[in-house]
């Protein structure tokens, strides 16, 4: 068919910020005629879960550096703001698009909306297609043997390695038309998505929130075989792990890309190369949990956990968010957090654990702090880490298992650097007790007067988990 006869094809940008490995781009250019890249900022289609502030500040920027990229090839990112199908609708009508496609999502509200926005197309005899760029293997496509999805990742990881890893798609961008006429947008700004009051600071000397700083970051830790990873990601205190969770989260380099990047070294075969695919693994594993099992979100997963004796308390949530509890490893993260939008693995696990064992408090609470505060929040990965670290999830730790604040501090952070990064007021305290500073005394304290400069702990570590087991106990009691 001739060029000109075919009608444009919206590609519906969403959480697959990129033009590489995008498939929804290469099949709208394979179709022929003019490509209109379009992103809607639709709040409400996003349900219960509209991006949280830090995760607003990575969109934007994320939006600039793919509408820069696109730019590059002569094309334009048309921004809309408002209900995803009302805005499809009027562009349809003002370019003549005769098909939209898109790269999936697997969000509960966001699957029913886009559901209906397929099947209304449809109806109005559009081409609406979607695609896979978000995972590896997408959740219906790995089920046990009893046709029943993985609650347990080992059995799961080792399943979906036994299958083949599709290659990235290869987009040919050159081969992209642009339409004579570029419909009306809306400015970038005018999506709001930057803070009113300057609390990003400290996010720009910590993060270049663009695709081609991801793929840096992915190529050196292939190159290097990941071999230190297995070593140092525990290790808060190093810059051990990858980083790349936000760039995973909006899709400024896809898991294929991940897994073709450590094939080219031959590293998936290393020790480090196979334990960091498993953690892209986990996220995979999140993902197929949200699906099957929609209400995770808000609801524990194992259901006896809906009668646990949460003890909800304002002040204690307050001063957890706030990185006051007194517990050098737990404030440290929570202030990483405030401060750069991310925060490590290994004090995820701890800061969570001290809420929803020691302190009691439900873990939905530290779920809603991390979607507004970091900037990879992500429904599957956020709900999956909550509920193990409560031990209501699949393959979860076990609630009887409380770590120990101090102890991990002094296992991961042996010198405190991590604490003393984040946490100016104990930089003076000696390594010896700046994991419990208020066992210190004299020389060791360094002028640092605790309950003054710092927190006493908020609460004692052998009450509170003795606390936390006696609300297991009378949960197991119900049964
Ligand atoms: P790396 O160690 O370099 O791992 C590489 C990638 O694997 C990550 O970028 C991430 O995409 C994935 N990954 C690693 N660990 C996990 C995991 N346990 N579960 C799922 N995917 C994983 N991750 C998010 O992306 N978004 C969240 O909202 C989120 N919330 C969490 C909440 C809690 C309470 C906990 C305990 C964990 C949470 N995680 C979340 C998982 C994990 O902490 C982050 O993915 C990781 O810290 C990101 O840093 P990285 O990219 O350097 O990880």
């Amino acid at each position: 068919m001739p060029e000109a006869s075919i009608t444009p094809t919206l590609i519906w940008f969403r959480q697959d910020l990129r033009i590489h490995d995008n498939p929804a781009l290469q099949a709208a250019i394979e179709r022929g005629g003019s490509v209109i890249p379009v992103y809607l900022f639709d709040e409400a289609g996003e349900g219960d879960w509209r991006p949280g502030g830090a995760s607003c500040w990575w969109l934007h920027h994320a939006l600039q550096d793919l509408a820069a990229q696109l730019d590059k090839h002569g094309l334009r990112l048309i921004l809309g703001i408002g209900q995803s199908a009302s805005e499809l609708k009027r562009l349809i009508a003002e370019t003549g698009a005769g098909a939209v496609y898109w790269n999936r999502r697997y969000e509960p509200a966001v699957i029913l909306r886009d559901a209906k926005i397929k099947e209304a197309l449809t109806q109005r005899g559009l081409e609406a297609k979607s695609f896979n760029s978000a995972l590896v293997f997408e959740p219906w496509e790995i089920k046990n043997q009893s046709g029943k999805p993985f609650q347990v990742f080992t059995p799961y990881w080792k399943h979906c390695l036994k299958r083949a890893i599709p290659a990235p798609v290869e987009v040919e961008l050159k081969h992209a038309h642009a339409p004579r006429n570029w419909p009306a947008t809306r400015a970038l700004e005018e999506l709001a998505l930057l803070p009113r009051i300057a609390w990003d600071t400290g996010f720009f000397p910590f993060w270049t929130p663009t695709s081609a700083a991801a793929k840096q970051r992915l190529g050196k830790l292939a190159a290097s075989h990941a071999s230190g990873y297995t070593r140092n990601r525990d290790r808060p205190d190093m810059d051990g792990t990858s980083r790349l969770s936000p760039y995973l989260h909006f899709g400024q380099i896809g898991p294929r890309e991940v897994f073709a990047a450590f094939a080219r070294y031959d590293a998936e075969g290393t020790k480090g190369g196979r334990k960091f695919l498993s953690e892209i693994g986990w996220r995979e594993f999140s993902y197929q949990l949200l699906y099957h099992f929609p209400h995770i979100p808000t609801e524990p997963l194992r259901a006896e956990f809906n009668h646990f004796p949460w003890e909800m308390d304002e002040t204690l949530l307050s001063a957890w968010q706030k990185g006051l509890t007194g517990y050098p490893i737990v404030d440290a993260g929570m202030r990483q957090l405030w401060t750069t939008g991310w925060m490590h693995n290994r004090v995820r696990m701890i800061v969570a654990s001290l809420l929803v064992k020691h302190l009691l408090v439900p873990w939905q609470e530290g779920a809603r702090w991390f979607w507004d505060t970091l900037v990879d929040a992500d429904l599957a990965s956020n709900t999956q880490g909550w509920q193990w670290s409560a031990g209501c999830g699949a393959d979860a730790a076990p609630y009887f298992r409380v770590f120990n604040p101090i102890l991990q501090g002094q296992k991961f952070d042996p010198n405190g650097d991590y604490v003393r990064e984040w946490i100016p007021e104990l930089r003076p305290v000696a390594t010896s007790i700046i994991h419990k500073p208020w066992e210190g005394g004299g020389e060791q304290l360094g002028g640092v007067v605790i309950g003054r400069d710092y927190p006493t702990p908020i609460i004692d570590h052998s009450r509170g988990r003795n606390r936390a087991l006696q609300a297991y106990g009378k949960l197991k009691a119900l049964r």
